[in-house]
């Protein structure tokens, strides 16, 4: 059996920030030819909508009409995902501290998570997807066939994080403190809070490379594929 003739599966990669999901999820999704979909994006895009038209982050029934007015896209490359916000290509931007705190902030709110997830849902329905996220294998997709969550100590994500942005001094010490606090919120959030499905493989990748971790996902992939 081929992968490409071989049944199109649904595979969810959860966990915190900096445990290296996105460098999984674009590499897997490229050997295997699926979508590779970062639901974090569109709660960034959400975000920066609110700060384009100086919503307040803590208004839940106001971000839910911005959402349901707005066109988020996500457009899957070989880099990362595309992510245009009412047909603008806002991909850079919403990589911004601002964006991210706010991403952070408008995800605690039970109905803006709705939405998202209801998109989400409709974005992997048919399969050959590896979306990446918070909640993927728990609520996006409870049937997910694969369930990775992927964690690492700490001091280990915030050194990766700061390696990638390639920051020092001040800069450093900014980045490392709201990557605690995004963590802290995602973890302690009533809905939906960051944790691993039961059902999920949980692999730390503190001491593994990225390759290991992708070799320990791709043994799953094949097993489901039968092969
Ligand atoms: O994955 P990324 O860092 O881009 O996500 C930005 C923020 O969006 C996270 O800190 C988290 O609060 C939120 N998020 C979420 N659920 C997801 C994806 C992201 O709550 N599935």
């Amino acid at each position: 059996m081929t992968e490409s003739s071989a049944r199109k599966l649904i595979i969810a990669i959860d966990g915190p920030a900096g445990a290296g999901k996105s460098t999984i999820a674009s590499r897997l999704a490229r050997k295997l030819g699926y979508a590779n979909l970062e639901s974090g994006a569109m709660y960034r895009a959400l975000a920066l909508k609110a700060i384009l038209r100086d919503l307040s982050f803590d208004d839940e029934a106001a971000l839910v009409q911005l959402a349901q007015k707005s066109r988020i896209q996500l457009e899957p490359t070989s880099t990362g995902n595309r992510v245009l916000l009412d047909g603008t290509d806002v991909t850079l931007r919403v990589r911004e501290a601002d964006v991210t705190e706010g991403a952070s902030r408008v995800s605690v709110h039970p109905q803006v998570r709705a939405w998202m997830v209801a998109r989400q849902q409709e974005l992997g329905a048919k399969g050959g997807v590896v979306m990446e996220g918070r909640d993927i294998g728990t609520k996006v997709f409870p049937q997910a066939d694969v369930k990775i969550f992927l964690d690492a100590d700490p001091v280990v994500r915030e050194q990766r994080r700061l390696q990638q942005q390639n920051l020092r001094g001040n800069a450093a010490q900014a980045t490392a403190a709201e990557l605690r606090e995004r963590d802290q919120r995602d973890r302690t959030r009533t809905v939906s809070p960051l944790q691993p499905a039961a059902d999920a493989l949980v692999l730390d990748s503190t001491s593994m490379s990225e390759d290991e971790v992708l070799r320990r996902v791709e043994e799953l992939v094949h097993s489901k594929l039968g092969g």
